[in-house]
């Protein structure tokens, strides 16, 4: 009697699709098979093989062939996601849609995994000396003059390097070798100092059991090192290790140190990846030839057949927290995998999230401490510099402008840290107080100056520069507040001199750009970087002495419960960019709140008592860690259909439910890119009350007649409530 397939599809409803196993082959859970689906076929993944069905057997399709002979998804890694499609809510398929590479996701045979290494040949390289080629192909041809390199290294260094490939190997200039011998560690660890001893040796001790813990260190305390002889401990047992870090550009400093130091191959696995080269990595971490696997968020649901540590760098970091489609946090999700596959998972920051810091506190995960600096003098010394009582230039208060001045001609570098791009927030008329306003958020537009541009930074809406007010014909518009295009341009006027660099997501389109720009530093010269976020992090400058932070004062009195925390964290993380190598910094927090509570502590105790004191206030409020929430969003161009929807859906709670609902309301922001926007808030004092209800819901939810006039969401563990 055959039995039924239970199958995920790729489309977000929350529910299995049940098939008659194929005419021939072998179609196992967590084997992917090729089925009819509506018109069509699609791919999906074997979940489960059950008895019998709930449709009845005789009035299901058999699937059209199965793709796999053994499982792709191992057992593990089947536990987890159905876990984490249970938790966060997930259609099922689309969980499976995030585990699998896309290109696994089609019905062909699965790519081949053997290492592709190029070279040039005699005639590239005369080709490359008569300089016949130019743009790609000569940067091919470029990169290959040394040594033959891996297809994984070309697509690190030249995202494009595949179409250039194409061009000149049937034209005889490179070819496909043998490939190198597996790469030589030719750096060595520094001695630890005794905290990172006791950090190694407390993780060590649990190799092959599942331990969370927390390393919190300030940036350039010696974090990764860390990091990397506990992943050497875990290769010399035979297990492999897998790194996430927050933002893809962290990677390559990251990359080039685990390989040179720890000699094995690394696998990277990120969303800039061509689909063939993600599958390629993705199937080398499942046969075990990559060992050591570096990714961001999605690596997560790499298979570690091997497994021997998992480590999540940053955890703080919101970018873990995927906000559409299947909304997993990878942090969360990779302490899940850790205790499915009985290893530890280390958790570094400088700044722990609420979240882990109280798992610290309730005994789940263990805290480990790195304290001192290896290398730098001390800390920074940070003031505040009280805007109120001063002349501003552009936003710039003339303290600050003295400290630049003095610290570009001691010959010295200078951040100048605002979360804003663009040239101006506001773009106001002086006449009758009209503002540029986005017609699809009715938020005000940033005027974007070197693109001639107003720009929703909501809905990246554009629009012309109008040259008078189109309300009262008034010639004088005026921008209003500054981003990092106009800081740019006073700090340029002010120091003539010295080079203005501007990082920012507009300077820095080429994923490759932000290290050129930065690699471009003397180390011996002044300049001054002007920037967002981005400058938060990643490559050492140890020529930088000053951070000036322009604006932080948006975090203080933001709604969102979470801006205390973030605040404390960026400007913690920003300031650590200063005096990190031998020389003292200083960082200057520019600011019209100098008695707000929360900066007084942070700067006069630091983030660790600022992070207990937030931590006691959402314990007050019972907030998240100390509540649960979920938020169900719904847009539509109609408020009257969010609205509908709300309502039924907040109707459709079981009576008796025992969660605190807040709404339904406006989002936030109730405008975006054309569509109204509602929300409603659960909130559970236990995880299990919230979910036990939230399942239920889901299912009603789907069924609501209202629900088809909206898009909605449910997001469990909301980062923002935007
Ligand atoms: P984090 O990851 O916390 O930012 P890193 O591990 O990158 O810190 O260390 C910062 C710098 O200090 C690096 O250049 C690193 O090589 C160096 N370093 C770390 N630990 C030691 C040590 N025990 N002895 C000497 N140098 C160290
Ligand atoms: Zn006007
Ligand atoms: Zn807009």
């Amino acid at each position: 009697m055959p039995a039924v397939l239970r199958v995920a599809l790729p489309v977000p409803l929350p529910s299995l699709f049940d098939y008659l196993p194929p005419a021939t082959g072998q179609a196992v859970p967590g084997s992917r098979v090729l089925v009819p689906f509506g018109r069509g076929k699609a791919v999906g993944v074997v979940v489960d093989v059950a008895a019998d069905s709930a449709i009845g057997k005789s009035r299901l399709k058999p699937a059209i062939q199965a793709l796999d002979d053994a499982p792709l998804l191992d057992a593990e890694l089947m536990r987890s996601l159905a876990w984490a499609a249970d938790y966060w809510l997930g259609a099922p398929g689309e969980a499976y849609a995030n585990a699998l590479p896309l290109a696994l996701r089609e019905p062909r045979p699965l790519p081949d995994t053997r290492d592709e290494t190029w070279a040039l040949t005699v005639a590239g390289q005369s080709a490359l000396d008569a300089g016949s080629r130019r743009g790609g192909s000569r940067d091919l041809l470029q990169a290959l003059v040394a040594i033959p390199l891996a297809a994984t290294e070309l697509s690190e260094r030249l995202p494009g390097w595949r179409t250039a490939a194409r061009r000149l190997a049937p034209a005889g200039l490179i070819e496909r070798v043998a490939a190198r011998s597996v790469a030589t560690a030719v750096t060595t660890a520094p001695a630890l100092n005794d905290e990172q001893q006791a950090a190694v040796a407390a993780v060590a001790s649990m190799l092959g059991q599942f331990q969370p813990f927390l390393l919190d260190g300030v940036t350039g305390s010696g974090k990764t090192e860390v990091y990397l002889a506990l992943i050497a401990q875990a290769l010399a047992q035979g297990r492999q290790a897998l790194l996430l870090v927050p933002e893809i550009g962290l990677a390559p400093q990251t990359v080039r140190r685990l390989r040179e130091r720890l000699g094995v191959p690394v696998e990277v696995l990120h969303s800039n990846l061509s689909e063939g080269d993600r599958a390629r990595a993705w199937l080398r971490a499942r046969n075990g030839e990559a060992r050591v696997i570096l990714g961001t968020r999605s690596a997560v649901f790499t298979p570690l057949p091997q497994a021997g540590i998992l480590i999540v760098d940053e955890e703080h970091d919101g970018a873990y927290k995927q906000q559409d489609g299947f909304r997993y946090h990878a942090r969360d999700l990779a302490v899940v995998r850790a205790r499915a596959l009985g290893v530890p998972v280390l958790l570094g920051s400088g700044t722990p999230s609420l979240e882990s810091l109280a798992n610290v506190v309730a005994g789940r995960y263990r805290g480990l401490h790195l304290r001192t600096r290896p290398g730098a003098l001390r800390p920074p010394q940070v003031q505040i510099v009280d805007m109120r009582a001063q002349r501003l230039e552009h936003g710039l208060s003339p303290t600050l402008l003295s400290a630049v001045a003095d610290t570009v001609a001691r010959g010295e570098q200078v951040l100048v840290f605002k979360n804003r791009r663009g040239y101006a927030p506001v773009l106001l008329c002086y006449q009758c107080s009209w503002h540029a306003d986005c017609p699809r958020c009715e938020r005000p537009m940033t005027l974007h100056v070197g693109r001639r541009q107003l720009i929703c930074h909501h809905c990246d809406h554009r629009a012309p520069v109008p040259t008078v007010c189109p309300s009262c014909g008034a010639t004088e518009l005026k921008p209003q507040g500054q981003g990092t295009e106009r800081l740019e341009e006073a700090l340029t006027a002010q120091f003539p001199t010295v080079p203005v660099l501007r990082i920012d997501r507009e300077t820095t389109r080429r994923r490759d750009t932000f290290e050129q720009l930065l690699d471009g530093l003397r180390n011996d010269a002044p300049a001054i970087l002007v920037g967002t976020q981005m400058l938060a992090k990643g490559h050492d400058l140890p020529n930088l002495t000053l951070v000036a932070i322009v604006g932080v004062d948006e975090g203080l009195l933001s709604v969102d419960f979470r801006a205390g925390e973030r605040l404390a964290q960026t400007v913690v993380q920003v300031a650590g960019r200063a005096g990190r190598a031998a020389k003292p910094g200083r960082v200057l927090l520019q600011t019209h709140h100098p008695d707000h509570p929360l900066l007084r502590q942070l700067l006069a105790q630091g983030y660790a008592a600022a992070a207990q004191e937030l931590l006691a206030e959402r314990r007050l409020a019972l907030l998240p860690p100390f509540s649960h929430q979920a938020l169900l969003r719904a847009e539509a161009h109609q408020r009257g259909h969010v609205d509908a929807f709300l309502h039924a859906a907040n109707a459709a709670l079981p009576a008796g439910h025992p969660l605190q609902v807040a709404g339904p309301m406006p989002a936030p922001m109730p405008l975006r890119a054309g569509r109204h926007r509602g929300q409603l808030l659960l909130e559970g004092d236990s995880r299990s009350a919230l979910h036990e209800v939230l399942r239920a819901w889901q299912s009603t939810l789907f069924a609501l007649p209202a629900a088809r006039r909206v898009r909605w969401s449910l997001d469990v563990d909301p980062v923002d409530l935007y």
